[in-house]
């Protein structure tokens, strides 16, 4: 069987040195305080904003929630951007997505200030991920990309199979895996026989959200294999990944839960402090 990736353990430990951080911070008069936009009542997001908190709370990060109605106009939440952009006690902003359709989500992230910018998916910080000129990274990738360094799983000259092309997930992936020089695939659901494509690759990542899409016959013998996707099934959580069948072709891979999900939060943290940080022009 492959060796499992142990995303949570690796998030347990970067925790205590973040909450290190955070003290020290603290103790020259900085307290790092982000904020979360969350409209409506999508019952995930709800699961999201909460697991946040808990986080934010156990490495002494001040998190201030905004719950906003179901039926927010678009301008009101223009507004509120714009208030927490102009507020300089506030470093980091994001808005949980998915938003109420009457609101234009590409409209609302734009407003956000790219120095506060902390999920990194306004415009121009994105183009910085692709320049390699990045002052913050998407969350989940950089979380990925830690525990692949953590367990010494070189990218160097490696075939990365992408499956998933989201701005939150795959893209901003295949970026962090380019600066490591990985040869880099992203596949999606017009991708002609993905099998074969899977086949090739030495880091298979999927993000797509369907359960056990990917099943032992796609991957390569010795592939390291990353889960992202969150999948419930019958009250279960599941991942995209037919981990039972895959486990025992992989050299490597990421349980779901326990894998990639806790260092997403870990990460989002990791980028709170890190636009503190250059807020007060200490780096
Ligand atoms: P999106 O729905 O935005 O993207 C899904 C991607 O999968 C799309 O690019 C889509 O292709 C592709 N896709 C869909 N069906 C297929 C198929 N049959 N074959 C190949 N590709 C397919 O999802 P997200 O990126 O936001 O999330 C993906 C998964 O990861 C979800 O389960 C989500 O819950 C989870 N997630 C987990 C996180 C974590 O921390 N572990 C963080 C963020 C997300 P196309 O573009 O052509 O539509």
């Amino acid at each position: 069987m492959g060796k499992i990736l142990d995303g949570k353990a690796l998030a347990q430990h970067l925790g205590r040195n973040l909450a290190e951080e955070t003290n020290s911070l603290k103790s020259h008069g900085i307290n790092p305080k982000f904020c979360v936009i969350n409209i409506g009542e999508d019952p995930a997001s709800k699961v999201y904003v909460r697991s946040k908190r808990k986080k934010a709370e156990k490495i002494g990060i001040k998190q201030v929630v905004y719950q906003l109605p179901e039926d927010e106009s678009e301008e009101d939440v223009l507004r509120l951007i714009d208030r927490l952009n102009a507020d300089e006690e506030v470093a980091g902003l994001m808005v949980q997505l998915p938003v109420p359709d009457q609101i234009d989500v590409d409209k609302v992230i734009e407003r956000i200030d790219p120095e506060k910018d902390v999920d990194g998916l306004t415009p121009a910080n994105i183009g910085r991920l692709w320049m390699g000129k990045h002052f913050v990274e998407p969350a989940t990738a950089a979380g990925i990309i830690a525990l692949l360094d953590h367990y010494q799983i070189d990218l160097n000259g490696k075939n990365a199979v992408i499956v998933g092309r989201s701005n939150i997930v795959g893209k901003p992936l295949a970026a962090l895996m380019l600066e490591r020089n990985a040869s880099v695939s992203i596949l999606h659901s017009h991708t002609r026989d993905l099998g074969e494509l899977t086949r090739r690759a030495d880091i298979l990542v999927s993000a797509v959200g369907k359960p056990h899409m990917i099943k032992a016959e796609m991957v390569k013998e010795g592939a390291v294999v990353i889960d992202v996707g969150i999948n419930r099934v019958d009250g279960q959580l599941m991942g995209d990944v037919d981990f039972d069948q895959v486990k025992d072709k992989a050299s490597w891979i990421t349980p779901v839960p326990g894998g990639v999900g806790p260092l997403t939060v870990e990460f989002l943290m990791e980028e709170v402090i890190k636009l503190t940080r250059r807020q007060h022009g200490l780096d």
